[in-house]
């Protein structure tokens, strides 16, 4: 199995008292476009500033493309291009002007400009000051900047934070095309799954500085499978209800005629139906109702981090 392009181990934050991070073990495999998930506050942008040597740890490691990133972080970083929440732009300038600065402080070949203005589809509007530009172009021009030296990995801060669905879409683009196309790793942060879920490959859900979901995209949306509800019409609701506690169901009456109950597997609502009419309850309809992966994942964020359970339920599933 190959090396993951970022894996930290047991990397834990601190501000002062205030435990920020704690015990992340993060994988981010090579190739991946790996989505950061995490309500506000979470601890995201910390994790990105670790990643990129802006602040240090109060203990765990990182390593980046093999290398501990505390010993060759020169050599790491170099390899790395970064967008931090809003670029930092001078806004009288044009777009390709911001990029031509930062072309001649690396020591890049002039080219180089017109390759990346190319990629981000700015080359239109490359002659037009930055002040007339709209955040997704902005946006866009930030990526450009950290494209400059056609690093191997891409980390981005909530690179979708106030676009417009246009923009949304056009960053997802991009995002792709930078991945399949032009062969970058891409570690990027948000706190919408619904921004990036169509984009990523990989999830990492953070929740008040702890790991609380690891793996392929398919693996999340397996969960929402998984957390199901049945939803069942019957002729007594009182001996429905009797009878699948009876036989260990979670139920909740809806109304005179309807409940809902808990299941684990699909399999599960075929015998419900059959202990149901075994006990002379008439069945006149049962809806299977899978949660939706944004429920899914409030339903990982917004409960307080169980030390335990938690970790066994949502164990890393990382697979390279
Ligand atoms: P957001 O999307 O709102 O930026 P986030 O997931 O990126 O959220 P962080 O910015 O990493 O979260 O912040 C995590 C916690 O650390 C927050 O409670 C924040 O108040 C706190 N924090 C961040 N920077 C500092 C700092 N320099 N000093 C003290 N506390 C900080």
């Amino acid at each position: 199995m190959k090396e993951p392009l970022i894996s930290t181990h047991q990397l834990s934050c601190r501000y002062g008292s205030l435990e920020i991070l704690k015990d992340l073990h993060l994988e981010i495999p090579q190739g991946s476009i790996y989505g950061f998930l995490g309500p506000n506050g979470a601890g995201k942008t910390t994790t990105i500033r670790l990643l990129l040597g802006l602040i240090k740890p109060t203990a765990g490691s990182i390593r980046l493309f093999g290398q501990e990133l505390e010993r060759h972080r020169v050599q790491v970083l170099q390899r790395v291009g970064a967008l931090i929440e809003t670029p930092s732009l001078y806004k009288h300038l044009s777009g390709r002007d911001n990029l031509e600065v930062m072309r001649r402080m690396v020591g890049l070949k002039k080219s180089r400009v017109d390759e990346v203005l190319e990629i981000v589809r700015l080359r239109q509007d490359a002659h037009r000051p930055v002040k007339q530009y709209s955040l997704g172009m902005c946006q866009r021009l930030g990526i450009a900047l950290a494209l400059l030296s056609d690093p191997e990995l891409l980390i981005l801060d909530e690179p979708t934070n106030g676009l417009d669905p246009s923009g949304i879409r056009e960053m997802r683009e991009l995002l792709k095309e930078l991945n399949q196309e032009h062969g970058k790793t891409i570690f990027l942060s948000s706190h919408l799954l619904s921004e990036i879920e169509k984009t990523v490959t990989h999830v990492g859900i953070l929740h008040q500085g702890q790991l609380r979901f690891q793996g392929w995209v398919q693996e999340l949306q397996k969960a929402t499978q998984r957390a199901s509800t049945v939803e069942v019409e019957v002729g007594n609701v009182l001996l429905a209800n009797e009878i699948l506690l009876g036989i260990g169901h979670a139920v909740e009456t809806l109304d005179a005629q309807r409940l809902r109950v808990a299941v684990q597997e699909k399999e599960e609502a075929a015998a419900l139906n059959h202990f149901l009419v075994e006990g002379g309850v008439a069945v006149y309809n049962l809806a299977f109702t899978a949660q939706s992966l944004e429920e899914v994942f409030l339903s990982m964020t917004e409960a307080p981090v169980l030390e335990s359970s938690a970790k066994t339920q949502l164990q890393p599933v990382l697979q390279t």
